[in-house]
């Protein structure tokens, strides 16, 4: 199962406009997690997330007031979890939190946390990233309210009241594969100059504004590598909030194989067969030679399912 993917909360939709409803959440069997600028709380002696109760949540000394500014992100049975960003609070409160745990990136602990737990975790990062960065009005540029338990923000000019939902940008992720005149098939990799040394992943990036997802994959292979593309197929997406993407995996066929790399987006491109690509080691690996991406991302789910699965071509 693709990391990422088992957001299994119910989000309550429905019921969390209610402000009785979602205040009687917040008071009874409430978990809460708390960032801090995109990282979450850790408990790293058990490489575990930290959730508080209110209680613990309160005795951080946190202005009552900042309840507000809780997001709500879903269910399960009786117990309510939300996220509230502690970003821009005063040190002291900042150091409390840091005697309950530490601030980590998820994504040095990611492939290692429980699969659902990870996509809840995911979703609390993502909801603060939004509204962190979403405190004005894009239309007038007046301030922005939270409103809709975190899942929406309102602007405050009464003449405006422009509404705006969490973003999420799409981007295409391709794994491109060729049977060559040997009789060998091969897959196209590419590696950007600041990964790790070795890494080779597949082709990536965002999709324009008016562009079929299928376009996306042909205009970005092609302007990457040079190399031009058909029978694109869809396999699977992933939330990737980092900080603010979905992954749409596919699948697709070159009809042309020399490589022409833009240096401006890849450092280098490769074709590689299977044979080639079950010598590579692991991304964080201390060895010599290529590496796979990262266990957690879909670019290693698509290469894993190519070499394991070559009905998939
Ligand atoms: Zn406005």
């Amino acid at each position: 199962m693709l990391k990422y993917c088992e957001m299994n909360l119910d989000r309550a939709s429905n019921y969390r406009k209610d402000t009785a409803w979602l205040e009687d959440k917040k008071k009874y069997n409430s978990q809460w997690l708390v960032m801090f600028e995109d990282k979450n709380l850790f408990c790293t002696q058990k490489n575990e997330p930290v959730f508080l109760t209110l209680a613990a949540l309160l005795n951080l000394k946190i202005d009552k007031q900042l309840l507000s500014e809780a997001i709500f992100i879903g269910l399960e049975g009786e117990v309510s979890y939300f996220v509230l960003d502690l970003t821009n609070l005063n040190e002291q409160v900042l150091n409390k939190a840091n005697q309950l745990g530490e601030f980590y990136d998820i994504r040095q602990f990611g492939p290692s946390i429980e699969n659902q737990l990870a996509s809840i975790l995911i979703l609390g990062r993502a909801l603060c990233y939004w509204h962190r960065t979403h405190k004005f009005c894009g239309r007038c540029g007046t301030v922005n309210k939270l409103v809709e338990a975190g899942h929406s923000r309102t602007c405050t000019n009464q003449n405006c009241l422009h509404q705006t939902f969490p973003r999420t940008d799409p981007a295409v992720i391709m794994l491109v594969q060729k049977t060559f005149s040997d009789g060998i098939e091969r897959c196209l990799l590419g590696r950007q100059a600041s990964w790790p040394k070795g890494v080779f992943s597949t082709l990536a990036g965002f999709v324009d504004p008016g562009e079929t997802l299928e376009k996306a994959v042909q205009r970005e292979v092609f302007e990457e590598s040079g190399i031009e593309v058909e029978n694109v197929k869809y396999i699977g997406s992933q939330p990737w909030p980092f900080p603010s993407s979905i992954m749409l995996g596919f699948i697709s066929t070159a009809v042309s194989s020399t490589i022409e790399v833009d240096q401006d987006e890849l450092e280098q491109a490769n074709w590689f067969t299977r044979a080639q690509l079950k010598q590579f080691t692991n991304w964080g690996d201390e060895s010599e030679g290529f590496k796979l991406p990262r266990k957690d991302s879909i670019s290693r789910f698509l290469i894993d399912c190519w070499i394991n699965s070559p009905e998939l071509a």
